[in-house]
């Protein structure tokens, strides 16, 4: 199998069940992947030991990039699928940490990834 995340060869967080590293085109400074050792398509096919160890993973890595990046804010998401944009089919959280001025109106968010939905 080609899966560029099963093996990741730095990783910057771990615990028995998940990896966390930094994403290697990040949207912002210190945008982080989370992701289950086990190889997974899927985020709904996830025991739900699994997305506990992500989630902890998840708050560990909050707390290093607040340490090295003060960020404003976040967004955290997960592309399911082909038509919701997913591209690695080894399932992946994304941590993005958010900067005020990162762009002109961030107002929406996640809902950004419909771009004309945005704003409500
Ligand atoms: P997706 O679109 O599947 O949700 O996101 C895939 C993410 O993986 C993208 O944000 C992309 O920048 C990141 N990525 C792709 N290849 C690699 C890689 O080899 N190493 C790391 N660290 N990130 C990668
Ligand atoms: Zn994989």
């Amino acid at each position: 199998m080609n899966c560029p995340f099963c093996s990741i060869p730095e990783p910057v967080l771990q615990n028995e069940l998940a990896y966390g590293f930094y994403d290697i085109y990040p949207v912002n400074k210190g945008h982080m992947l989370f992701i289950p050792k086990r190889h997974v398509d899927q985020y709904f096919d996830l025991t739900s030991e699994e997305r506990q160890a992500l989630d902890e993973l998840i708050f560990k890595g909050k707390a290093l990039i607040d340490e090295k990046f003060n960020p404003d804010g976040y967004n955290i998401g997960i592309n399911i699928g082909e038509a919701a944009g997913q591209t690695i089919f080894h399932v992946h959280v994304h941590l993005i940490p958010r900067y005020k001025g990162d762009m002109e109106e961030p107002r929406g968010g996640v809902r950004g990834v419909i771009p004309d939905k945005r704003m409500y």
